[in-house]
């Protein structure tokens, strides 16, 4: 069985990938206007594994890729319901509370005197997240997929931030188009 064939040149990235229409908008963080709680409530109302980090909600310029584990590590450790005691311990060594403001960007402001604590971020991001557009046959799509060993994509028209696309969403794209064993012609 030929891979290839399943999606012959007609399906497209944008067929793929997630939100649908009718799907609550793409969960994303933005660089330099979160605060701790935020990225909290984030965690606890979401399960997606990742977040598109963008430059702001108006632009939804890409700048990187965050992973939910990482996130938890660094943010929700303040969080008596995740405690790990020792990062719990540096926070508040370092000034973080809830209304800290995180940043991913390069640059961080200084805090004005008085203000909490600013918490950087920018080391847990990936700063090149796969990203193909809304046109990409899903062919060429899998292809990078099968052959990098990606977990996700990104999805962009003209440089906008519009989806994404998992492993598990092409295959149970495929299952519904082929209407066969997708783990069988994709990724083995
Ligand atoms: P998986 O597809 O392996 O279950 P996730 O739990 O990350 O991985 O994603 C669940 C579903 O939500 C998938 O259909 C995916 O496309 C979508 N999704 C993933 N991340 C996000 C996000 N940050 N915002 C909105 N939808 C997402």
């Amino acid at each position: 069985l030929e891979a290839k064939e399943e999606f012959s040149h007609k399906t497209l990235a944008m067929d793929v990938m997630r939100p649908r229409r009718s799907d609550p908008p793409l969960s994303v963080l933005t660089q330099d206007s979160l605060t701790v709680e935020d990225v909290e409530a984030l965690i606890t109302e979401t399960s997606y594994s990742g977040f598109p980090v963008v430059v702001s909600h108006e632009s939804q310029r890409l700048v990187g890729f965050v992973l939910r584990r990482d996130l938890i590590i660094s943010i929700v450790a303040l969080s008596p319901v995740y405690r790990l005691p020792a990062e719990n311990a540096r926070m508040r060594q370092d000034g973080i509370v809830s209304t800290s403001p995180i940043f991913f960007t390069e640059y961080t402001p200084p805090p004005p005197p008085s203000s909490p604590a600013t918490l950087k971020l920018r080391g847990i991001m990936d700063l090149s997240p796969f990203t193909v557009t809304d046109h990409t046959p899903m062919e060429i799509v899998v292809d990078i997929f099968r052959k990098l060993g990606l977990r996700q994509c990104l999805v962009t028209h003209n440089g906008r931030l519009l989806g994404i696309i998992t492993k598990k969403d092409i295959l149970k794209h495929m299952a519904q188009m082929a209407n066969r064993d997708p783990d069988s012609i994709l990724f083995n």
